[in-house]
């Protein structure tokens, strides 16, 4: 896929600089969405994401055929393939990881462009529903599923249950003996497996590792293969495993698909999420390309002809579709010179998580040269949204932006120092539509009981 942009790759497709040096997103200056809807805000450049979508379900026919597999034709099966995995659209399904972003616009499209979508939590799976995904094709993760999320579950009976642990083993047969499922067909459901694998990557992001609070360690996972065919309402349909996220390097995967292979035949393999994504400039991220294909790779020597692959990107779906613009409110010369700006660590998290590195510029001024930092507003010394960034001449009043950010912003944004969460606008064509307000004041008391 060659996303456009006349600017780095770090930034969405087809930004650029317009006539007067703006930058402009999805066709629209960012001077003039920062007027329109204040700052911070966030944007998403629409085509973009449509882009990327398109690109996984196109780089999975395009791996299957050059792996000299069968496509699947409308009817279903693939004629004629005997061995190894005959990659399809439903053959290799493309399960969007909402929690790294789950508005309802940004679920929509991806609904309308043929994605599963993965959801962690009874919140995303009502979002995911409203958003307009069938039942069907979605899919239920988390280490911690309550009996509530559960219930909901069994109740649309989605696509895939995953099932993480013991416990909730016992609960889902317990949920299913209580006629939850109703008269429906058995539960589809796969085991988490731990492959113990920990792929190049933040601590905090890696999944895989033997000491994971995540999935069936590797000699757990007979015991639940037994335990879960016990249940009627079950139906076992594969395995899963995700190693962790931000990868650049693709070979735990490899790794991870070999582990699995010990465990047996099953008819689904799930190998996860984890496509790094570039958020400076100098990153190189495996291609959406070399990713799906290295994933069809490392399954197809152990999944039959009618078998079926599922992958789970998040961010690289989305983050650099996103950027974030701030207005500066001081700056400050001591040791450093200290940008600070109206957002940070609320609308931001990753740099306080993982010591995350971002970029920035002057919207209007691009290809600065004073190394300052770029501060956020909240009473913490660590929220600091990029350490070292070159900006020309930064001022009060300036509008900065932050590329990179379609991923794990708004979704883990927070109302730290009361500030109000920001909008998310998208763009395309030259429109702006903003789909997500900001937080109202009055939002800010709205839980609460007097
Ligand atoms: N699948 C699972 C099980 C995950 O835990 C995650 C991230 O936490 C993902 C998919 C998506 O990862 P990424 O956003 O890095 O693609």
């Amino acid at each position: 896929m060659a996303i456009e942009t006349g600017l780095s790759h770090v930034y969405p497709m087809g930004a650029r600089l317009n006539e007067r040096g703006v930058l402009e997103l999805g066709g629209c200056d960012a001077l003039e969405l920062a007027r329109e809807f204040g700052t911070p805000a966030y944007v998403m450049v629409e085509d973009d994401l449509r882009t990327r979508a398109r690109a996984f379900i196109e780089a999975a026919r395009a791996a299957g055929s050059k792996a000299g597999l069968a496509a699947e034709s409308q009817e279903g099966r693939a004629a004629g393939s005997q061995a190894g995995l005959a990659v399809g659209h439903e053959h290799l399904a493309i399960v969007y990881a909402s929690k790294a972003s789950s508005c309802a616009a940004l679920l929509r499209v991806f609904a309308q462009e043929g994605l599963w979508c993965d959801v962690a939590s009874g919140g995303e799976l009502h979002l995911a529903l409203n958003a307009g995904f069938a039942p069907e094709r979605l899919l239920m993760h988390g280490n911690a599923k309550s009996e509530a999320e559960l219930r909901a579950a069994l109740r649309h009976r989605l696509g895939l249950i995953v099932i993480d642990n013991f416990d909730e083993i016992d609960r889902l047969a317990r949920l299913i003996a209580e006629g939850e499922l109703a008269d429906r067909a058995a539960q589809p459901v796969l085991i988490r497996a731990t492959p113990d694998i920990r792929p190049d990557t933040h601590e905090k992001i890696s999944t895989g590792q033997a000491d994971s609070k995540f999935g069936f360690a590797m000699d757990q996972v007979s015991e639940a293969i037994l335990l879960v065919r016990d249940v009627s309402g079950l139906e076992l349909q594969g395995i899963h495993a995700h190693v962790g996220s931000q990868l650049l390097d693709l070979e735990p995967i490899h790794r991870a698909a070999s582990q699995l292979s010990t465990l047996g035949a099953f008819p689904t393999w799930n190998l996860g999420g984890g496509l790094g994504v570039a958020y400076t400039s100098h990153q190189r991220p495996p291609s959406i390309e070399e990713y799906v294909g290295a994933v069809i790779e490392a399954a197809r020597l152990h999944l039959g002809a009618h078998d079926r692959l599922l992958i789970e990107p998040g961010r690289s779906l989305t983050a650099n579709a996103g950027v974030t613009l701030y207005t500066v409110e001081s700056v400050k010369r001591n040791v450093s010179t200290w940008v600070a700006v109206d957002g940070g660590m609320s609308d931001n998290l990753r740099p306080m998580l993982y010591n995350a590195l971002y970029e920035a510029e002057v919207v209007d001024r691009f290809g600065g040269d004073t190394a300052c930092v770029l501060a956020g507003k909240h009473c913490e010394s660590g929220d600091v949204i990029v350490r070292e960034a070159l900006l020309d001449d930064p001022r009060a009043g300036d509008v900065i932006v932050t590329p990179a950010t379609g991923a794990y912003g708004h979704a883990m944004a927070n109302n730290y120092n009361g500030v109000t969460r920001p909008p998310v606008i998208f763009c395309k064509d030259g429109q702006a539509r903003l789909v997500v307000r900001r937080d109202s004041l009055d939002d800010l008391n709205a839980r609460d009981v007097l």
